[in-house]
């Protein structure tokens, strides 16, 4: 393939790219965004043994099957409710990548923008791979999930981005000098340093959206180490997961009603990020399956809000065919689907669509709150921190300004959940308590099992 050849398939790789992430941007056509993504992925990658002269073939033809046996068995074993710590895994190895390919050009960065680009890539690619590292440990639970904080913790942080910056000064100043790689090497270390000391005061629910801007960092990694390399099409793949993942971070964090600024440094300033855990002994009302039954086979609209203990729980089918079996008794049924419900955004509009739920039943947020007042039931299915009033009325809540599905706005209200504990965000809930509040304990799909058994012979 000639040159011109080569920048046609760059060029159709980086529209593949880009209409990828408009079918992702919606669940009809997520699906078939996500494979135009792959196939851009794969031309990219055929492209450059066609058109470029390279050397060490059978190493490189070894690497890529190691990474692709790899990322095919981690990504077909891995559950949906342990999809950001993947993410945060292949987004390590991305930014690490990236920056192990600039440390190589850095010795020979011809221009100073190069060097500047190839210095950016190290740093950043650095922070990202130890920023990733920490956040993995955190929700493996291989490490506390809580904000890690300690006296001098900001001055420290502070020290280690000064002390970085004057070490990429020293390595731009010295090269080509071969001394550039000791240079290099400083740039390294404090770099992996700032990204453990940025993420270690991030706790709780705040980790998947660190994960999204280290996310958003590796792509800016990628579009520099695109520009040392003399890449377009790194550079506009780098430039797009960049800008994707900026605007990913801003919706995940305004969904949760904060600032970027106040989820990454609220711990630096003090506040916890997470909640104290604690639960308290009051006294709920409980009720069995049958009950639980009743109330909904006798209402005439009911609400289910979904959550991550139906992920937990894999209730996704049960609870598509407890819907099925209450529309055939004239019951009219939808879903409110909070946009950070479960651990990643669109979780739970993955999990209903692999249940087959139609979309007519998913009712985004704003539209099932209008819908609250004139509701007879909603049923929680492992929900908690979503569908917590304290984020309307508790100024001093860790979720306090986090818009909720207003449940409390209902008739009734049933919880499924295994026990009296909070939810990610690690605070009570004081709608448990409501007079108005059913509790059914139990594993969400053996409670939806026992409700739809229940169902049939009423
Ligand atoms: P929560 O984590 O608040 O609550 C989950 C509930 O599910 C708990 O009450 C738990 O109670 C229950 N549960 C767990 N396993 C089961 C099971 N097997 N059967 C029945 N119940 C179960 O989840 P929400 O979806 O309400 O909230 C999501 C949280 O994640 C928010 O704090 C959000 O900010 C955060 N987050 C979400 C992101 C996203 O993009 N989706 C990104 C970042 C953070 P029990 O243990 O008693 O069963």
């Amino acid at each position: 393939m000639s040159g011109n050849g080569g920048d046609l398939a760059y060029l159709v790789a980086a529209a593949c790219f880009i209409i990828a992430l408009k079918g992702l941007s919606g669940p009809r056509t997520a699906r078939a965004g996500n494979l135009v993504g792959a196939v851009g992925a794969l031309l990219a990658v055929v492209v450059v043994f066609v058109v470029e002269d390279l050397d060490h073939l059978g190493l490189i033809a070894a690497t890529i099957v190691i990474g692709a046996v790899a990322g095919v068995v981690a990504s077909r074993r891995v559950a949906m409710t342990a999809m950001p710590e993947l993410v945060a895994a292949f987004n390590g190895v991305g930014g690490g990548a990236a920056a192990l390919v600039a440390l190589i050009e850095l010795r020979d960065a011809g221009s100073a923008s190069t060097l500047l680009a190839a210095l950016f890539t190290v740093v950043v690619g650095c922070v990202s791979v130890a920023g990733s590292v920490v956040t993995f440990l955190k929700l493996n639970e291989l490490m506390t999930g809580r904000p890690v904080t300690f006296p001098g913790g900001p001055v420290l942080f502070g020290a280690v981005v000064l002390a970085d910056l004057g070490a990429c000064v020293w390595a731009y100043q010295v090269q080509p000098d071969p001394s550039v790689m000791l240079a290099a090497a400083f740039v390294v270390l404090l770099s992996l340093a700032v990204g453990v000391l940025f993420v270690l005061p991030v706790g709780g629910a705040d980790v998947p959206i660190a994960i999204s801007l280290l996310n958003a960092f590796t792509g800016l990694t990628v579009a520099a180490s695109g520009y040392v390399l003399g890449n377009t099409l790194l550079l506009v793949a780098g430039t797009l997961v960049g800008a994707s993942g900026t605007i990913l971070t801003r919706m995940m964090a305004a969904a949760m009603g904060r600032s970027v600024a106040s989820i990454l440094f609220g711990a630096f300033q003090g506040g916890s990020t997470a909640g104290s855990q604690e639960v308290s002994d009051r006294p709920v009302r409980s009720a069995g399956a049958e009950d639980v039954a009743i109330l909904l086979g006798f209402a005439r609209k009911v609400v289910i809000v979904p959550g991550y203990g139906l992920a937990v729980a894999q209730a996704q089918h049960t609870i598509h065919e407890l819907v099925d079996m209450l529309q055939k008794r004239g019951v009219h049924v939808v879903y409110g689907i909070h946009p950070v419900a479960g651990r990643m955004p669109g979780h739970m509009n993955v999990l209903l669509a692999e249940a087959g739920v139609p979309y007519e039943q998913l009712m985004e947020m704003d539209d099932a709150n209008s819908e609250m007042s004139s509701t007879d039931v909603v049923l929680v299915v492992g929900a908690n921190d979503v569908v917590n009033p304290a984020a309307k009325t508790s100024p001093g809540s860790p979720i306090y300004g986090m818009p909720i599905l207003t449940v409390d706005d209902a008739r009734a209200v049933v919880f499924l959940k295994r026990s009296m504990r909070p939810g990610f965000a690690g605070i009570e809930n004081e709608l448990l308590y409501d007079p108005k509040t059913t509790l059914l304990f139990g594993d969400a799909k053996d409670s939806l099992t026992k409700v739809l058994q229940s169902l049939k012979v009423l």
